[in-house]
């Protein structure tokens, strides 16, 4: 999953060995040039990479518009299919195994901030359980695995004598760009990681106001108020040589904050949801 395509991606993407030919969905939060000046790139270099498999693309309207433009004019050869969905809000993606929700973020256009909520896992499942109560190995175990009952010798043993209690998967909200606001807190609402504008420091306020972005303590302060575990400063200002003071001023704040850099990589544990 990709959230938003800056120019640059298509070589971070090559970097992070990320792969050709896995399933991938792209989403766009908004149609300004820093969010989706690296799509075309990365289109036209997935298909000279030999990708064959569908990718999808969802993202506010104007997307689909966007691409087919890019396409007609200087033509992408894509040879993988391309599904373009365009979305509003509420739930965008239901796949198997987690939902992809999408909120109004507050830009001064439609933009879309996104939360990743993975489905609960089944169960830890316990072999030697299974065995003392005379299941045989095999398709029983399977389905047991995923939690369902099975019968042996017309006995029905419940999932749970085998299995442990289901585990909970990890939400991801990413919310750029945006001023602090209501339809972020709820969409971002604990969150075992929350991605948010930070664009600015606090002298600056003014300024986040004026550009429709937020500043690292505003940022703090969502993550406060929609009770998330993490707190990931992101798209800061170019003019911040060192934002190192971002950082200070949003742990001020929000304690269990980071500010990582370009290609880091961030461990999220799910973490006891109410
Ligand atoms: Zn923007
Ligand atoms: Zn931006």
């Amino acid at each position: 999953m990709l959230f938003d395509c800056g120019e640059g991606t298509q070589r971070q993407f090559l970097q992070a060995r990320a792969g050709t030919n896995r399933k991938m969905r792209i989403f766009i939060s908004h149609m300004h040039g820093d969010h989706v000046f690296g799509l075309p790139g990365l289109l036209h270099s997935l298909s000279f990479m030999g990708r064959t498999s569908e990718l999808e693309i969802i993202g506010p309207k104007g997307i689909a518009d966007f691409v087919t433009s890019v396409n007609r004019v200087v033509k992408l050869y894509s040879r993988f299919p391309m599904r373009i969905k365009e979305v509003r809000y509420g739930r965008v993606v239901d796949d198997e195994e987690y939902e992809v929700h999408a909120a109004p973020a507050e830009h001064g256009m439609p933009c879309l901030s996104y939360a990743f909520v993975e489905k609960p896992r089944p169960g830890k499942f316990y072999p030697s359980k299974a065995q003392k109560l005379g299941i045989p190995e095999g398709p029983l175990w399977k389905k047991l695995q995923t939690s369902r009952s099975v019968t042996v010798e017309r006995r029905v043993v419940p999932a749970r004598l085998v299995v442990g209690p289901p585990r909970r998967g990890v939400k991801i909200t990413y919310a750029v760009d945006t001023r602090p606001c209501e339809a972020v807190v709820k969409l971002a609402g604990e969150s075992d990681l929350l991605i948010h504008d930070s664009c600015f420091a606090e002298a600056a306020s003014t300024k986040a106001k004026e550009y429709g972005h937020s500043t690292a303590s505003e940022a703090a302060r969502v993550a406060k108020k929609s009770k998330s575990r993490k707190l990931a400063l992101f798209h800061i200002s170019a003019m911040y040589e060192d934002p190192a003071p971002l950082l200070a001023q949003a742990k001020r704040i929000f304690r269990d904050t980071i500010l990582p850099r370009d290609m880091a990589t961030v461990y999220v544990v799910p973490s006891a949801r109410g």
